[in-house]
């Protein structure tokens, strides 16, 4: 459906907004990477989604891979999950008392993943802040363990080294975080066994919780090493610390269960507080924090950690998240990975074709390509040695020619139940020239 191979894509629309915006905004968004300034370019404005596609005020149609980061498992505008929206629109947008979806949606997820209890929040951000207080109020313990490039939201203490648009902009700590607030922050490399045994044998007694993305996406996808997440839980269970598995990009998207299910269901063991986020909301502002019935009960009103939220476990978030998932059948799943596998496939063939130097990486349905390595990421330190110019290059051309991809090299792609051959064969047939412009890219 891309109709300008001739360069002429109009985009004054955007910019005309991109403008407005800017008088009105901090850089005229409302999260820093949609911004494009890691890769330049207007970023464009959208007007509407309908299954793989977005549309943009300009009217040009793009294949979408970033899917609202993370979210629209299902495609955009899944007929189904707008019918039930609508529905629960009509009987009232929000009522501050509890009310049957949110207790469907808790039982979806119980039903799904290890973890018996869950507490509804917003954002993924309110779901590992709070998980973090509840480790902290359990074990009556400060520090916390993470690792260099997980993103865990914009929680001050987890800001130390984080990935997504902390190092697509590089920046590399934050003002308005004081330095008491992540002193009992320890970073460490991840998939790094070794470091994370020296820190507990130094601060074992003091160490609440160890905070990690279940398979890291925002420096780029770098897989867990097999057995690492387990040596986590194991490590953090034989100090009395906790092991907090952040899946808000991961859960019901890398798997049907999340990446738990890749690792943890199979080698039997669980973490002990989980946070999950995007496609639980099916579009929504919508989050959840959950785990073990006796960790739980210690959130305020059964227990004594405070914990609370005016609009946490809306009724129409909540509709949308629990008609999503009930959409997300195992046979979605099993489809989702072979159009991801399919998509690596013509991604790998047309870099190697151009002579791109790359590695594709991936835990179950998720991957990113990491630009300029030849040998795969496993750590921060790895996936900040990629060549972003050539993603740049890469990523402007594949926005002319009609694909809209997450604008940095340290995002994750996503594919959507919704990316059929119309979608893939415009891929296909961008490909060629983006890579060879990836390849310019690396020459200069
Ligand atoms: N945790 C992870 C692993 C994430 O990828 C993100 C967001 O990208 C968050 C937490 C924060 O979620 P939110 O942006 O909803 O605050």
């Amino acid at each position: 459906c891309a109709n300008w191979h001739n360069g002429e894509v109009p985009t004054e629309r955007s910019a005309d907004l991109f403008q407005r915006a800017r008088r009105v905004s901090p850089g005229g968004v409302n999260s820093p990477v949609r911004a494009f300034k890691a890769v330049g370019g207007t970023p464009r404005f959208m007007t509407s989604g309908e299954g793989a596609w977005l549309t943009d005020v300009d009217g040009n149609r793009y294949v979408d891979f970033v899917g609202s980061w993370g979210p629209m498992l299902l495609g955009h505008a899944h007929p189904q999950v707008i019918a039930a929206v609508q529905e629960a629109v009509a009987r009232g947008t929000s009522f501050g008392t509890p009310a049957e979806p949110e207790v469907a949606l808790a039982e979806e997820i119980v039903e799904r993943t290890s973890v018996e209890s869950v507490r509804l929040v917003t954002s993924g951000t309110e779901a590992t802040m709070s998980a973090i207080r509840l480790a902290r109020g359990v074990t009556g313990r400060d520090r916390v363990v993470k690792f260099a490039g997980c993103y865990h939201g914009h929680v001050d203490p987890l800001l130390a080294e984080a990935g997504s648009g902390v190092v697509t902009l590089g920046i590399p700590g934050t003002p308005g975080v004081p330095a008491h607030v992540t002193a009992d922050t320890i970073v460490l490399p991840y998939n790094d066994v070794d470091a994370v045994q020296a820190a507990f044998a130094e601060f074992g007694g003091q160490i609440a919780c160890i905070i990690t993305e279940a398979a890291p996406g925002n420096m780029g996808l770098v897989p867990p090493a097999p057995g690492f997440n387990a040596a986590l839980a194991r490590i953090a269970s034989e100090h009395g610390a906790l092991f907090i598995s952040d899946e808000v990009m991961t859960g019901f998207r890398a798997a049907r269960a999340g990446h738990w299910e890749l690792d943890g269901q199979r080698e039997g063991w669980a973490p002990d507080l989980v946070t999950f986020g995007k496609v639980m909301g099916g579009g929504f502002p919508s989050a959840a924090f959950g785990g073990r019935r006796d960790l739980m009960e210690y959130l305020a009103p059964a227990g004594p950690v405070y914990q609370a939220g005016t609009l946490a476990g809306n009724p129409v978030a909540t509709t949308a998240g629990v008609t999503t998932l009930r959409l997300a059948t195992p046979e979605l799943y099993t489809d989702l990975l072979a159009t991801s596998l399919r998509v690596r496939e013509l991604v790998g063939e047309a870099l190697v074709g151009a002579g791109v130097p790359h590695v594709i990486q991936a835990a179950g349905t998720m991957f990113s390509v990491m630009w300029g390595v030849t040998d795969p990421v496993t750590d921060f330190a790895g996936a900040q040695r990629q060549d972003t110019a050539a993603f740049a290059a890469f990523f402007s051309s594949m926005l002319d020619q009609g694909v809209y991809l997450p604008p940095s090299a340290f995002e994750t792609w996503f594919v959507s139940a919704a990316h059929d051959d119309a979608a893939l064969t415009t891929l296909s047939e961008a490909l060629p020239a983006a890579a060879r412009a990836a390849a310019r890219a690396l020459d200069d």
